[in-house]
């Protein structure tokens, strides 16, 4: 007779199917599938959705956890014990209806967000928003809380995080990013970046992402890249990743999305193969996930060494753009302004996007803030945080695919990425050196890979908050990002140091 380790997984490779199958037709709606197509597929993703959560949730299920849990011995079968355990808890506290509502509604939901964000119509769009708000309401009293409503929600997300933590890591970054902010105004050199707007070749643009994307280290062999309205990376396994990105007028957007999504591919390419199809293969939380992502677009591809060896690259793209240097370069990709877009904000203000995002969702789980009323909310807190207000609803509060899919909770993990990305740079720089000696030279593979021994290759064996320990040596802080961040701004506005060197 087979282990009860072994039937467990079996029962989760089921389940890992019906994922795969969901994650799929995700992908083919963002991407290839006709617009007709939509209601169809609402229906398809909801009977999946629900076979899911009535095998995840089943009495045999549980049955196979418990007896797993008693049986298991090793790092690794204690880790899918764990993750097994944690997914069905979350599961059977959540009543299938709900479920299937959810799943019915959010394709609904984005089908009238991406109609409402073209035609600026925040109204038509608001009582379908206001039942996603109440689904997740509901969600949060089903799934418990001690302290806070947010909790039960954030922590799908972040295991283990808390309003409470959320609320002081902002806290923690707002004085010094403000404080920030009006020092590249007031006392740095203006940069230009308008050269980076106008006349970009979609082709051109296509292939100088792949180009660079592959140099990073992602694996075309078990991944695609194509395009979607709000990038983002699925797949089905380590073996078969998929990214998007987005060719717009401006040129930035393309390169650094692509360098963004293939730092979240590498991570679950990176997935060990004896990891495939359980539970625990892959990112752990989305934290985690997003240090990646962002490891790999900022400390990587937005700094000095990595244009001095790719400006070639992007002159021989395009041409009309008249040899520039790398020095303009790298100044105008990482220009310090205050926007409208999150997605396209800098790495000092973007952290004031997350927080007014934050501050509505709470508020609204809270009751102190009505679904109709989000556009005021919103436009006043991007007043009052960056000194600008939205002149639409399209370049305000309908700009995030996010809420509109149910996903409530799920901003501050950008942030937290944020965090961990420079916190983990420090690690492998007392590691392995400096790592712009390894950038300068085109070497990503030493990055690579050392990401890879000690993130990639975990999968979900440890807790988020146990990974970051064991790799950087401490908790999440807000520390080494403020650091990085003005030693970049100093850099790129030619300010005084206000760091003794
Ligand atoms: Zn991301």
């Amino acid at each position: 007779m087979s282990s009860s380790i072994d039937r467990l997984k079996q029962k989760f490779y089921d389940l890992d199917a019906l994922e795969s199958a969901m994650s799929l037709m995700g992908w083919d709606q963002q991407t290839f599938m006709p617009e007709g197509g939509n209601g169809d597929r609402a229906e398809h993703l909801g009977a999946l959705s629900r076979l899911h959560h009535e095998m995840l949730t089943s009495d045999e299920t549980g049955k196979l956890i418990d007896e797993a849990g008693r049986d298991a011995s090793t790092d690794v079968e204690k880790a899918l014990v764990r993750v097994t355990k944690r997914e069905f808890d979350q599961s059977t506290k959540l009543p299938a209806k709900l479920v299937e509502e959810r799943s019915i509604l959010s394709a609904k939901a984005h089908e009238e967000w991406v109609r409402a964000r073209k035609e600026n119509d925040f109204k038509s769009f608001a009582p379908t928003l206001e039942r996603m708000f109440e689904i997740a309401r509901e969600s949060a009293e089903h799934l418990g809380y001690t302290n806070h409503i947010y909790d039960a929600l954030v922590d799908l997300y972040e295991e283990g995080a808390t309003h409470e933590q959320c609320k002081q890591m902002f806290e923690s970054l707002k004085a010094p990013s403000i404080e920030l902010i009006r020092r590249t105004k007031e006392e740095g050199t203006p940069t230009d970046n308008s050269f980076l707007t106008g006349g970009y070749s979609v082709e051109a643009q296509k292939a100088l992402t792949e180009k660079l994307v592959q140099k990073l280290g992602f694996d075309f062999h078990r991944g695609r890249q194509d395009t979607a309205p709000h990038p983002f990376c699925g797949g089905t396994s380590r073996n078969d990743i998929r990214l998007t990105t987005r060719f717009l007028d401006d040129v930035k957007s393309a390169i650094f999305a692509s360098a963004h999504e293939a730092g979240h591919g590498m991570y679950e390419q990176g997935s060990p193969q004896e990891f495939t199809r359980t539970p625990i293969a892959g990112g752990v939380s989305l934290g985690i996930h997003e240090s990646q992502s962002l490891l790999w677009e900022n400390l990587v591809a937005r700094s000095k060494p990595f244009w001095d060896i790719h400006i070639d690259d992007f002159n021989a793209a395009f041409p009309h753009a008249g040899n520039v240097s790398a020095e303009t370069f790298y100044k105008a990709i990482n220009q310090v302004q205050p926007s409208l877009i999150r997605v396209e904000a800098d790495e000092v203000t973007y952290n004031m996007h997350v927080l007014t995002r934050f501050e509505i969702e709470s508020d609204i789980l809270e009751g102190k803030l009505a679904v109709r009323d989000l556009p005021d909310a919103w436009n006043a807190k991007y007043e009052e945080y960056l000194g600008i207000t939205p002149p639409s609803d399209t370049n305000g509060c309908l700009q995030d695919v996010h809420w509109s899919g149910g996903m409530v909770g799920y901003f501050p993990t950008y942030t937290m990425g944020k965090l961990l990305s420079y916190q983990i740079w420090e690690a492998m720089s007392s590691e392995i050196g400096d790592p712009y000696q390894y950038v300068a030279e085109g070497d990503f593979e030493t990055i690579r890979s050392w990401l890879e021994e000690k993130i990639y290759s975990q999968g979900k064996l440890y807790p988020p908050k146990e990974l970051v320990m064991r790799v950087t040596g401490k908790p999440m802080s807000h520390e080494d990002f403020i650091k990085g961040v003005t030693k970049k701004c100093e850099a790129v506005y030619g300010l005084a140091s206000a760091q003794p060197a």
